[in-house]
């Protein structure tokens, strides 16, 4: 069955013939909005452990959804982040023995990826864009952490094989939104770093959130008006996830938020995908928050039951990504 929306493994089987598997690797780079010396304290549901990928993460996985996440977790968790080299190795091995993978991408995944002078850059990317034949260059990075002398180095890693994607957070395209979620930019900041990746004819992939505490419809159309605006490649999709840990998780305690539930979230991206240009690609549709750090939704339908209801939902009802516009 042809799914409704512009699905990310459908998109790249048609694109390249083949299944391309993602490596995430760690460049150790943190972030600047997270940075205590500049008090700034980061997003309020910023997750610090959720940007690493599982297989740096051992510690964790004697964790299960019953584990109690009030016992604060996070402080009993250790990330073990090996060189960049040694990730990518460990990643492609992960990738081979458990899905048979014969085709690569590298991810810098974690936190803000071009937080760093560009000759530190230079140096962290260097290190493994040689070691396989890519098919893509990722790198995930906020909008004040880029600029034209990065946009540049990151252009340079393009090939005629290799291409080069930057994956920008958005979350909400309303600047009421963005002070409540302490983001600490605003949308135009994220337009000017949108208009940097296209001018470089850099792929750009970006993050959105739907359902923060008190968004209004006409919020989240600011946010998909964004979206329609820029036209990125690619669009990643989140529902409000409430970890240990957070801003959010102290305020979820004195009952002051709650997050969507599955149903809410599905109205919400079904509201979402038919208004916006059905050749962007949908790269994700819901949070993944380790259930043992997860407060709340508690009961949210697995990737798979909510993949399954969302395009039914569409199929059943004749909705299709982008026949609003
Ligand atoms: S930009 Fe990302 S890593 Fe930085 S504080 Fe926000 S969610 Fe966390």
């Amino acid at each position: 069955m042809e799914r409704p929306y512009n699905s990310y493994s459908e998109n790249l089987k048609n694109r390249y013939g083949y299944r391309i598997y993602r490596v995430g690797v760690d460049g150790g780079f943190s972030c600047p909005h997270r940075d205590k010396s500049r008090l700034k304290g980061g997003c309020i549901f910023c997750d610090s452990q959720g940007a690493v990928s599982v297989y740096h993460r051992k510690s964790e996985s004697s964790y299960t959804h019953e584990s109690s996440f009030e016992k604060d977790i996070d402080s009993q968790l250790t990330v073990n982040v090996p060189p960049l080299a040694e990730q990518a190795h460990r990643g492609v091995e992960f990738v081979r023995r458990r899905y048979k993978a014969e085709h690569f991408s590298i991810y810098f995944q974690s936190y803000s990826n071009t937080y760093a002078p560009v000759e530190v850059l230079k140096e962290k990317y260097d290190s493994v864009i040689d070691l396989y034949p890519w098919e893509e260059l990722i790198v995930s990075t906020r909008p004040d952490c880029i600029d034209r002398q990065k946009v540049a180095l990151l252009s340079s890693y393009k090939t005629d094989k290799r291409q080069v994607c930057v994956e920008l957070g958005l979350q909400s395209g309303n600047d009421r939104i963005l002070k409540a979620m302490r983001r600490g930019h605003s949308v135009k900041d994220f337009l000017d770093a949108a208009s940097l990746v296209k001018e470089a004819s850099l792929n750009l992939c970006v993050h959105v959130l739907t359902g923060f505490p008190g968004e209004t419809e006409a919020e989240l159309n600011d946010t998909i008006r964004v979206i329609n605006t820029v036209h990125p490649q690619a669009v990643k999709i989140h529902n409000l996830n409430i970890a240990s840990g957070t801003v959010l998780f102290e305020k979820y305690l004195e009952g002051e938020v709650t997050a969507p539930c599955t149903k809410r979230h599905l109205w919400s991206t079904v509201y979402f995908l038919r208004r916006i240009p059905s050749d962007i690609v949908i790269e994700r549709l819901i949070c993944e928050t380790p259930s043992h750090r997860l407060a709340s939704p508690r009961a949210f339908a697995d990737k798979n039951n909510f993949l399954r209801s969302l395009e039914g939902y569409m199929v059943e009802n004749n909705f299709k990504q982008g026949d609003l516009i």
